[in-house]
């Protein structure tokens, strides 16, 4: 899952960007509007926390630009706490939620997994796939009552796959969602980490769907 995180204060954006760095999201940190706007019109994300106050291009104007141009993604809006009627403008312009300055990191980390569990259809925290489960709140993964250790690439590949369940998925999108714009990306790599997922949990649940890419399936 990769976040796009638009905040024009460095220490702030700093301190998010590692918040949801450790949470296993791939982050795409920028401080000014027209930044913003770029990246949401030619990046695929799943999410995007949007401060409104920003050089540039506000952040209201940003996000009404996606929603007209028909970019879908979930937007969390950030506003000043003395600033009631943003939030307003916000929703009406197309965000999907807001906070309000200050906040907790980990009330931001549970309304982007809200965000991103809807955009997905899918109703609960707890991801399940045959006996496999994946928890978006604790990163904590289980095959039947087995704990599974995995790297944070892995985990970032398979937490895609159960966020599309019956999809097939191909690895040119997995790449664009596990790693961040600056990151030297390379598709070949996603083959790496779907074999060494396949060693950790039942090897049946990843399956390769030729010339396309990959599908969970769920087994008994
Ligand atoms: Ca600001």
């Amino acid at each position: 899952m990769r976040i796009l995180l638009v905040e024009d204060e460095p220490t702030l954006r700093a301190q998010l960007a590692q918040a949801l760095q450790a949470a296993g999201y791939a982050v795409d940190e920028v401080d000014n509007g027209l930044d913003a706007l770029h990246l949401g019109q030619t990046e695929p994300f799943d999410a995007v926390v949007l401060d409104l106050g920003l050089p540039q291009l506000d952040g209201l104007s940003v996000l009404r630009r996606w929603r007209e141009e028909g970019h879908a993604m979930p937007v969390l809006i950030l506003t000043a706490r003395d600033h009631w009627h943003d939030k307003v403008a916000g929703i009406d312009a197309g965000a999907d939620d807001y906070l309000t300055k200050p906040f907790h990191g980990e009330e931001l980390l549970a309304r982007l997994r809200a965000l991103i569990r809807r955009a997905s259809g899918l109703a609960s925290p707890l991801l399940r796939c045959g006996p496999l489960s994946l928890d978006t709140r604790s990163g904590r993964v289980t095959v039947g009552d087995e704990p599974v250790n995995l790297t944070s690439h892995e985990y970032k590949v398979l937490a895609y796959l159960m966020h599309r369940p019956g999809a097939v998925v191909s690895r040119s999108e997995l790449t664009e969602h596990i790693y961040a714009q600056d990151h030297d990306r390379d598709s070949n790599t996603i083959e790496v980490f779907v074999a060494r997922l396949r060693r950790k949990l039942p090897a049946e649940l990843i399956e390769t769907v030729r010339g396309l890419g990959y599908r969970l399936v769920p087994t008994p």
